[in-house]
C-alpha cells in the first residue's frame, strides 16, 4: 500500500465486492418476488430475471460510484475536482428527484384512473408535469445539496447525505404504499396495490440498496481519514503541518481547530 492510500479503507475492494455481490442477490430475490406477484415463475422467466437483475445491479453500482466519486479521491492530495464534484452532486440530485417523481406519477395515475379519464389530458398533464417536476427537482435539490456538502469534511457530509436519502427512500415507500391502499379503497380492486408495488419496488428499493452501500462505505472512509484532518485544512486540503498553532488556514482563510487538538495531545 502506497503512502497516498494510508488514509483509505483497509480491505476496501473485498468490502466493496462483497456488498456488490449481496446487492445483486437481493435484486434477484426482489425481481423473483415481483414476477411471482405478477403470476408464476418459469425456467425462461428465471433466466430473464437473472439478466434483468444484473442490468439493474449494474445501474445501481454505477449510481453508487458516481455518488462517492467526490468524497473518495481525497486524502494524500485533496484537490477539488470540479468534474467529480459535479457528478457526485448530480447523482444525489437525480435520486432525490426520481423519488419525488414517483409520487407524482402515482398521484396523477391513480387520480385519472379514479376519474376514468384517459387519452390526451392524461398524457399532457403527466408528461408536461413530469418535465417541469424533473427540471425543478434537479435544480432545487442541487441547490440544497450544494450548500449542505460545502460544509465540513467531505466524506462525513456525503455519508450524512446518503443517510438522509436512505431515509427519503423510506418516506417515498411509505407514500407509495399509502397511495396503493388509497387506490384499492377508491377502485375496490386489490390488484391496484400489486400494480403500485410492482411499479415502486424497482426504483425505490434500488435507491435504498444504493444508498445503504454508500452509507456503509462513506462512514468507514470518514473514520479512516479522520487523522488526515489533524494536519490538513478541511475546506481546501492545504497541508498545515508546518505550523499547527494557526487558527486560520493560511491558504483559504477558513477557521482551523485541528492543530490545537494535535498540540494538546502531544
Ligand atoms: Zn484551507
Amino acid at each position: 500500500m502506497g503512502s497516498g492510500e494510508s488514509f483509505g479503507i483497509a480491505g476496501k475492494w473485498k468490502g466493496v465486492l462483497s456488498y456488490w455481490f449481496l446487492q445483486w442477490v437481493l435484486l434477484c430475490l426482489a425481481l423473483v418476488l415481483l414476477v411471482s406477484l405478477g403470476g408464476g415463475m418459469t425456467l425462461d422467466g428465471a433466466v430473464a430475471v437473472s439478466i434483468a437483475a444484473t442490468v439493474w445491479a449494474g445501474l445501481i453500482s454505477f449510481g453508487q460510484l458516481a455518488f462517492v466519486l467526490d468524497a473518495d479521491k481525497v486524502g494524500g492530495a485533496r484537490e477539488v475536482g470540479r468534474l467529480r464534484r459535479g457528478i457526485s452532486r448530480l447523482a444525489a440530485s437525480l435520486l432525490a428527484t426520481l423519488l419525488c417523481l414517483h409520487i407524482w406519477w402515482l398521484i396523477i395515475g391513480l387520480g385519472f384512473e379514479a376519474a376514468g379519464v384517459y387519452g390526451d389530458p392524461f398524457t399532457v398533464i403527466l408528461l408536461g408535469g413530469t418535465g417541469i417536476c424533473f427540471v425543478g427537482g434537479l435544480v432545487g435539490w442541487s441547490m440544497v445539496f450544494w450548500g449542505f456538502l460545502a460544509k465540513g469534511r467531505r466524506e462525513e457530509r456525503y455519508a450524512l447525505l446518503a443517510k438522509r436519502l436512505l431515509l427519503g427512500t423510506g418516506v417515498c415507500a411509505g407514500c407509495c404504499l399509502a397511495l396503493g391502499f388509497f387506490g384499492v379503497l377508491i377502485g375496490g380492486d386489490a390488484d391496484v396495490l400489486v400494480a403500485v408495488l410492482a411499479y415502486c419496488i424497482p426504483a425505490v428499493g434500488g435507491g435504498a440498496i444504493a444508498m445503504l452501500g454508500c452509507v456503509l462505505y462513506l462512514t468507514r472512509l470518514a473514520r479512516a481519514r479522520a487523522p488526515w484532518y489533524e494536519t490538513h485544512c478541511a475546506a481546501c486540503g492545504y497541508d498545515l503541518s508546518g505550523n499547527l498553532t494557526v487558527t486560520q488556514c493560511s491558504e483559504c482563510g477558513s477557521a482551523w481547530k485541528g492543530g490545537l487538538e494535535v498540540i494538546r495531545g502531544a
